[in-house]
């Protein structure tokens, strides 16, 4: 399903212009308007699924296969010196926009950009007890 008022359900289907680096019948791969770095892109289902936990499982696969795909790509065509994945799922995690994707972030020495989080420190008691509380 797409939604009406979902501006990567329409991008993704064409209906608004992007910078298209990738297209088949299930995704589209368009830069983002807003890079982090130069050749930041998204990769964009043209299924609408909110997020990571509504995406289908074999979607979710096809997706890593793809970022893979456009990973190698990208970092060879554009010299890269590292490169993130990064996905966002609700707005506590920094979700903006409500249709999943997948960025693809290409990293250059000395960029400038930090996708790290501080570490805290935790025990050995804390980290039992979240283990426990995921895996029972
Ligand atoms: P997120 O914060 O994970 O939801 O990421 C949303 C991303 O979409 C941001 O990196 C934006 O720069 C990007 N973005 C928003 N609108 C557009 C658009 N119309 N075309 C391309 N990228 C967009
Ligand atoms: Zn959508």
């Amino acid at each position: 399903m797409k939604k009406e008022d979902c501006i990567f359900c329409r991008i993704a289907g064409g209906e608004i212009p992007s910078k298209t680096l990738y297209e088949d019948e299930k995704f589209r791969v368009i830069l983002d308007l807003g890079p982090a770095t130069r050749g930041h892109a998204l990769i964009l289902p043209k299924e609408h699924y909110a997020d990571l936990y509504e995406l289908p499982e074999d979607t979710a696969a096809e997706a890593m296969r793809l970022a893979k795909k456009m990973a190698g790509i990208m970092a060879g065509k554009l010299h890269a010196d590292g490169f993130n994945l990064v996905q966002n799922n609700g707005e506590a995690a920094g979700q903006t926009v409500m249709h999943f994707h997948l960025h693809l972030i290409p990293r250059y020495k000395n960029d400038g950009q930090h996708i790290l989080w501080k570490p805290q420190t935790v025990s050995q008691e804390e980290l039992e007890e979240i283990q426990k509380q995921i895996t029972e």
